[in-house]
């Protein structure tokens, strides 16, 4: 079989501290992935700069300058994870057999990419990485993981679970992948979507080497609203019963009030009458939110707004090797 041309996508924010030695491991990496012929020459590493603040960008523009494997996109604000991983994907498209994406931080063990490339070649198009404990993920992490990968599965969601977005993707799977132009992406609900050969490979997943997690909570909860929402109207189905529900209860509390009169007990409690209030008005504020997220995720997809803009790139002149073949 030919090598193929493997481009491994790195999506940045504000990733400073860590860049150096993600870059050094990479490339390491890479290089012994050549050598042992399961990547071509020209097999490049791609970071995706998401609208850093700090000197990320000057750390890729360096790399750039001092290494013929690396490029660099650089998004020209912050579009977050799962778009900047998207923008990092159809830009290497053109000139890859093969794109294995990687998050900055070393958390994902990059010899894993080694085992990917090699299921690549047993004719796997889809490689997923997958954690084989999270026992460096905080007791909180890892359970509300445990409970969003549960919420998933009711919901008729299919994840692979404790799967980041650490995996190999074919280049006929990226072709079909960016036909789906929706704006709210989330690409871990997305490519078992796609069909194809995939299997996992498992890993140990290691603390970050350094800085702080770009998912504080609010983020991680946005992100599972989000996950949940694009794949499943099972939420507003929810809301829908529990109005029936609410209003059979309803129904026979008027008709309790109505005995109660005509047995002339008419001086019951006030309790009951406040509690009924904050309940149903708390029932119906949720409901409200829950269609408004749909109605919101409507809002956002008829504008049909591009999902990331590139300020800046050096892709084209590096890649030799895949234009060689293709000519
Ligand atoms: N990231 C990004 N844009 C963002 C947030 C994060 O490109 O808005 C990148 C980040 O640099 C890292 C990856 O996405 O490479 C995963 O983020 P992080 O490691 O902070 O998430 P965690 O592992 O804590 O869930
Ligand atoms: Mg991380």
């Amino acid at each position: 079989m030919n090598e193929p041309v493997l481009t491994i996508v790195v999506p940045c924010f504000n990733e400073e501290e860590v860049l150096e030695e993600t870059n050094k491991r990479l490339r390491a990496v890479l290089q012994h992935a050549v050598h042992d012929h399961l990547a071509a020459h020209g097999s490049t590493i791609l970071y995706v700069d998401d609208g850093s603040k700090d000197r990320t960008w000057d750390l890729i523009s360096r790399f750039i300058r001092d290494y013929a494997d690396v490029t660099g996109v650089k998004l020209s604000r912050n579009f977050g994870h799962q778009n900047a991983l998207i923008a990092g994907i159809e830009s290497s498209r053109p000139y890859s057999d093969c794109v294995v994406t990687i998050d900055a931080d070393l958390q994902d063990d990059v010899n894993t990419i080694t085992k990917f490339l090699e299921k690549y070649q047993e004719g796997y198009d889809i490689v997923y990485g997958v954690r084989d404990k999270r026992d460096t993920d905080t007791f909180f992490k890892r359970n509300t993981a445990l409970l969003f990968y549960r919420i998933m599965d009711k919901l008729g969601v299919k994840m692979v679970p404790n799967h980041a977005d650490f995996r190999l993707l074919d280049r006929r799977v990226l072709n079909e992948f960016v036909k789906y132009q929706e704006e709210n992406v989330f690409l871990r609900g997305m490519i078992p979507l796609l069909g194809f050969r995939s299997t996992k490979v498992y890993y140990n997943r290691a603390e970050r080497y350094a800085g702080k997690s770009k998912y504080p909570l609010k983020k991680m909860l946005n992100f599972a609203i989000d996950g949940i929402t694009s794949f499943s109207i099972a939420p507003i189905r929810m809301v829908t019963y529990l109005g029936m529900g609410v209003a059979g209860i309803g129904f026979l509390a008027a008709l309790y009030a109505v005995i109660q009169k005509i047995l002339g007990h008419t001086v019951t409690g006030w309790s009951s009458v406040i509690l009924s209030i904050w309940l149903i008005g708390g029932l119906q504020l949720i409901a409200t939110g829950v269609i408004g997220e749909y109605i919101g995720k409507i809002f956002k997809e008829t504008k049909h707004r591009p999902r990331y803009t590139i300020e800046k790139q050096t892709l084209a002149d590096q890649h030799t090797a895949f234009t060689r073949r293709a000519l």
